[in-house]
């Protein structure tokens, strides 16, 4: 063994050795180098594959990332790996290049994208296969059951039906179909063409019902007969089950993906992914890290959907960015879309980073929906409110149900009451593990803390005083049971995240097929839903989504609005978009009344130096001790203030939820000039982050959250 110290930048000693040889590989943590191993004689291995090694006395699963290295540490001290994970299909080394893109702009490990990649990796192929081929068979054999023992003739034609529809799956599917474009469509699809000739991502600027999703499915299925796949996201799994009858009508091998579906799902995708030639998956933003190869086109449908952002864990990425990292890893076109597109979207093809083509008329033409703003306080004093709605509205409901049109109802928040409150003490009854209130649900009746999931017995008697306590305001329960109190033959229905994920899909369904008359939910009734019978769509209480402090806060609101208003009269036939406010004259509605002040907006960000203008990064601060995140968040951020200049240092602050799950939570924002020296200033950053932690041996959690939202 021969010892060579090399000098430069750094002096490290590099051991060299005659007959060992190692690899490097990347393993599932967050960890900021990637250890060596030592291969046993005789044992080969590529980048990419998998093998099991033991790090710090725990076995994992890693991924070769390098071979022929050169340690830089004594390799006396160095494992060998355990054995080669055969079973495992390798990693593409395009894939590995886009785990690191996304590790080194989110600036996490590049471990902790490889965790998120491949979240469940105990189960084996082989085992998924036999269980879905099990559970086909399991499915026959009960069917063959149930003729058997069925009494009436009628039922044992039924189960005959099912049982040969199940075996005839395969057969009888129609040949996909694309839809032709209209003249204004077929123009917006030449000029995205010629974008992605130049190399150019394309922002799809296209109002609610112009069509945006026929462009996407022509686009696709000539990218798919030219023999390269698709990647169709969107930003929620119920989204994704609407829209997968309607690509799968457009387009061949179609695949739904997202984080909820199991890991033999995920197997199953993957692996039809890498024998496929050309397949297109339709799926939210996890399948981003599915193992695609041959990619030609990924498309962000409603880009400036806050779904696309994880929040928590690392990789904190923004599926928007992910997808334009992934394509470059793959030499792929991107296509974004929306009717409302985001500011940094709208940013980069002002500035000729994105080419932006736009599509101003609906389909089936007509006026979008009528804005009506009703004033609640107004109407409280005139006496015009019945619960948590003004008769104006009620009156508008009415006809809309007496024309068999339908009803959808936006409430921004879940439950039956938001609060409780004491009506002797005033006091509003909190979470014992957080700084917010408890929410009243009902059926059956308790109190939640919809951070942290904690629920306890609701007595509705005030613990201090023995007072009654009283619901604060109405949730989307509260709405649902006033309204079926007030139209009992009406068929309504509610959708919010208290909704089971397997009832979902059925819900939106039926909403579809004109089987329920009123939908009442959350956000996620606003998203890209196309019900050709909804006519009618209100927001409640539209103060709680003003009220946000966050200086995204209108930009959101617009968009949401806006999303919702899309929803309705998509046949032609205009529709009514009203708004219950107490603060009519709120600037965010002079938008939706058509005045277009994004420049306006923009500008506010420039002088504020705010994004896109700027970068902001944001450290999140978790810990049990209020004493001590408060002065080591202050020592962290006076710090940065000064290993990092040119940059400025916001906080540490108190987030609006500063205690969740007895952790305590800090926030500090850090603003960054977009120059040359950014990435330089986001290592220094790390770097600055990972001394602190050390040298105070810091406890606490420290997250780092780029671009946040
Ligand atoms: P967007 O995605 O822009 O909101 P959609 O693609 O959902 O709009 O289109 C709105 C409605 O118009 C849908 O019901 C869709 O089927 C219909 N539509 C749009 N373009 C065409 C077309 N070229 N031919 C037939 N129907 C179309
Ligand atoms: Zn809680």
């Amino acid at each position: 063994m021969e010892r060579v110290s090399v000098f430069g930048k750094y002096s490290v000693t590099l051991y060299l050795m005659d007959n060992d040889r190692f690899i490097q590989v990347i393993l599932p943590l967050k960890l900021e180098w990637e250890p060596y191993y030592r291969l046993p004689e005789g044992m080969g291995v590529s980048v990419g594959e998998r093998v099991g090694v033991v790090f710090a006395h725990r076995h994992y699963i890693a991924v070769v990332s390098g071979l022929d290295c050169h340690p830089t540490s004594s390799p006396d001290k160095i494992l060998d790996i355990e054995g080669v994970e055969t079973g495992l299909p390798p990693i593409g080394e395009r894939e590995i290049a886009f785990w690191r893109q996304v590790a080194y702009y989110y600036l996490c490990s590049v471990g902790e994208v490889y965790k998120a990649a491949y979240p469940s990796i105990a189960i084996r192929q082989e085992e998924t296969e036999v269980r879905i081929r099990q559970q086909l068979e399991k499915r026959k054999e009960r069917l063959l059951e149930k003729i058997e023992k069925a009494k009436f003739e009628r039922t044992r034609q039924r189960y005959q039906a099912e049982l040969e529809a199940l075996e005839n799956q395969r057969r009888e599917e129609r040949p996909p179909q694309v839809k032709s474009l209209s003249e204004a469509q077929q123009r917006a699809l030449e000029s995205i063409k010629e974008a992605f000739a130049k190399g150019k991502t394309v922002l799809l600027h296209g109002v609610t019902g112009s069509g945006k999703t026929e462009i996407y499915l022509n686009l696709a299925a000539q990218v798919l007969a030219e023999g390269k796949s698709v990647l169709f996201l969107v930003p929620e799994i119920a989204l994704s089950r609407q829209l997968e009858e309607r690509v799968s009508e457009a387009l061949p091998e179609v695949m739904v993906y997202h984080s909820a579906e199991s890991a033999a799902r995920r197997r199953e995708v993957a692996d039809r992914i890498r024998e496929a030639d050309a397949c297109c998956v339709l799926g939210t933003r996890s399948a981003l890290f599915l193992p695609h190869r041959n990619l030609g086109l990924i498309i962000v449908d409603e880009e400036h959907d806050r779904s696309y952002k994880q929040d928590s864990p690392a990789p904190r990425y923004n599926a928007r960015e992910a997808a334009i990292m992934l394509a470059i890893c793959q030499n792929a076109r991107v296509l974004l879309g929306s009717a409302t597109p985001s500011l940094e979207s709208l940013y980069n093809a002002d500035t000729g980073r994105f080419a932006k083509v736009e599509l101003k008329e609906r389909f089936y033409k007509g006026e979008e929906a009528e804005l009506m703003i009703i004033d609640t306080a107004a109407e409280r004093r005139k006496n015009g409110m019945a619960g948590s709605f003004s008769l104006k509205l009620l009156a508008e409901i009415h006809k809309t149900l007496e024309q068999g049109k339908q009803v959808a109802l936006l409430r921004a928040r879940r439950s039956y009451a938001p609060a409780v409150q004491c009506s002797e003490c005033g006091k509003t009854i909190k979470c014992p593990h957080c700084n917010v209130s408890l929410s009243l649900h009902r059926n059956p009746e308790r109190l939640v803390c919809h951070y942290c999931g904690h629920t306890q017995e609701y007595s509705g008697v005030c613990p201090d005083c023995g007072g009654e306590l009283v619901p604060l305001g109405g949730g989307t329960q509260k709405i649902a049971e006033e309204l079926q109190a007030i139209y009992p033959q009406a068929r309504i229905a509610r959708l919010d995240s208290d909704t089971p994920p397997k009832e979902e899909a059925a819900i939106i369904k039926s909403f579809a097929k004109a089987e329920t008359d009123i939908l009442i939910g959350t956000q996620m009734v606003t998203k890209g839903f196309d019900f050709s019978g909804l006519s009618l769509v209100a927001v409640l209480q539209a103060d709680s989504i003003l009220a946000q402090q966050d200086f995204r806060a209108d930009e959101r609101a617009i968009q949401l609005f806006e999303q919702f208003r899309g929803r309705s009269g998509r046949r032609g036939s205009g529709g009514l978009f009203v708004i219950q406010t107490r603060e009519p004259k709120h600037h965010v509605f002079s938008r939706l009344k058509g005045e277009d002040d994004t420049a306006a907006i923009l500008e506010e960000r420039r002088t504020f130096g705010y994004p896109p203008y700027s970068r902001m990064i944001q450290l999140i601060f978790r810990d049990g001790s209020e004493k001590r995140i408060d002065y080591l968040s202050k020592e962290l951020a006076e710090q940065l203030e000064s290993s990092l200049e040119g940059v400025s240092v916001v906080g540490p602050y108190s987030p609006a939820v500063d205690r969740i799950a007895d952790q305590h939570i800090r926030h500090i924002r850090i603003i960054l000039p977009r120059d040359k020296r950014l990435s330089e200033r986001k290592e220094m950053l790390v770097k600055t982050i990972s001394k602190f932690e050390k040298e105070r041996k810091y406890p606490g959690h420290i997250a780092i959250d780029v671009d946040p939202v």
